[in-house]
């Protein structure tokens, strides 16, 4: 008898499961569309350039390695906010948002969750449906109740703007509502500029918490286009939180690193809520690793590493580009039953395919093409070398 009998298997996360799959299925022709990776043409996770110039910088200072601040990088943090709001915001002048290093999005989203439990009567939080499913494990484990607002219409392949309107306008007051700034994980669709002004105004009028999660900035249009949403959020004079990450962005995925700005009314809200984030850090890590901080510190603070990673970011943006019109237009060419046109609109790594389960299994068993039983497929994981042999293998089982 032991105190861990009560202890239930939990089920294997399933798209780190298909990653793991993937890598031991013995088959020579196979291609991963499961995990949220971009790989190069060759089919690597790439270094960026700009990040091995960085690191050599951080290794010739040769410091030691010390404790980060509770809050992380200074440099960092100040950087953050200014990709997060632009150079000249009137938010970051006035002092109003704080930002705290975190361990990757998924870090950011849990000190965030954290913190709003210990702030709300009774937490609940709403996600988009569909989203990405770690959303609600980090909000339920926070001691959240969560629940979804329409956003994909199966039907017609779009968002049902409608009725997530009508939904958030639902909503009790406090009701934390979780938006994905750019490029929706799984589904590639945005809301338009003119849709999140909506958006804004029904957060305001109805008093709910914004929580906006960016994990894929300059992944969609740009830069400082894919900061759309957070900068109108910005302008509107309400509080709300952003999430963000540099895992995609910088390709350093298992450096942990992103953070967690709360904007707040006034500077004096913002210094006693960055209190209470540095406490909630403090009793789950003490204080966050330095060697992602230092990577992205220096590049965000440097122009000509700044400039360099702009134009890293572009190349990967547009090879993204580029292998959702070769999907499309292989398929066409193939003659497919449907029409995959809409995989050029989509934004970011990802689609959603349409696939139904069924067929989605068939992809990996005749054909080795790993995608999620969603029918989510990785469009940055196909390359000049794998992208026929993907539209043929999908046309096959449709
Ligand atoms: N949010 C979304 C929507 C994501 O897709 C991801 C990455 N899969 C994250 C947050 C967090 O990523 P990470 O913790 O690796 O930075």
């Amino acid at each position: 008898e032991s105190i861990f009998d009560v202890v239930a298997q939990a089920p294997e996360d399933p798209i780190l499961g298909l990653n793991e799959a993937f890598k031991t299925d013995p088959r020579e022709k196979k291609v991963n569309l499961s995990i949220g990776v971009y790989c190069t043409e060759e089919g690597k996770v790439p270094l960026l350039n700009v990040v091995e110039k960085a690191e050599q910088k951080i290794l010739e200072e040769g410091a030691p390695h010390t404790y980060l601040p509770i809050s992380g990088l200074p440099s960092f943090t100040s950087g953050v906010q200014k990709l997060l709001f632009g150079e000249d915001s009137a938010l970051i002048k006035d002092k109003k948002a704080v930002t705290v290093q975190s361990l990757g999005g998924t870090g950011a989203l849990k000190v965030g969750a954290d913190f709003l439990a210990q702030v709300l009567p009774n937490p609940e939080a709403i996600v988009s449906a569909p989203t990405w499913q770690n959303h609600v494990a980090i909000f339920e484990q926070a001691g959240f109740e969560v629940g979804s607002y329409p956003y994909y219409d199966k039907a017609s392949g779009e968002i049902n703007f409608p009725a997530m309107l009508e939904s958030l306008k639902g909503l009790k007051e406090n009701t934390v509502v979780i938006l994905h700034a750019c490029c929706h994980n799984p589904t590639g669709l945005d809301l338009t500029q003119e849709q999140w002004a909506q958006v804004v105004d029904v957060c305001a009028a109805h008093k709910l918490i914004p929580f906006l999660d960016i994990a894929y900035q300059g992944f969609g249009d740009g830069l400082e286009e894919d900061a759309g949403a957070i900068r109108q959020f910005a302008a509107s004079g309400i509080t709300f939180l952003v999430a963000n990450s540099f895992s995609k962005s910088f390709s350093l995925y298992g450096e942990r690193i992103g953070a967690l700005t709360v904007v707040c009314h006034n500077s004096e809200e913002a210094s006693r809520v960055m209190s209470a984030l540095k406490a909630v850090i403090r009793a789950n890590y003490s204080n966050p690793p330095a060697h992602g901080a230092k990577i992205v510190g220096q590049v965000l603070n440097d122009p000509e590493l700044l400039a360099q990673w702009h134009a890293d970011l572009k190349e990967m943006r547009e090879r993204i580009k580029e292998m959702r019109r070769d999907l499309a237009d292989e398929l066409k060419a193939l003659g497919a039953k449907k029409d995959f046109e809409f995989v050029t609109r989509q934004k970011g790594m990802f689609s959603f395919s349409g696939l139904t389960p069924e067929q989605v299994q068939r992809l990996k068993d005749e054909f080795g093409v790993y995608a999620v039983k969603s029918g989510r497929i990785c469009v940055a994981s196909l390359n000049k070398g794998n992208v026929k042999y993907t539209a043929e293998a999908i046309k096959e089982v449709l």
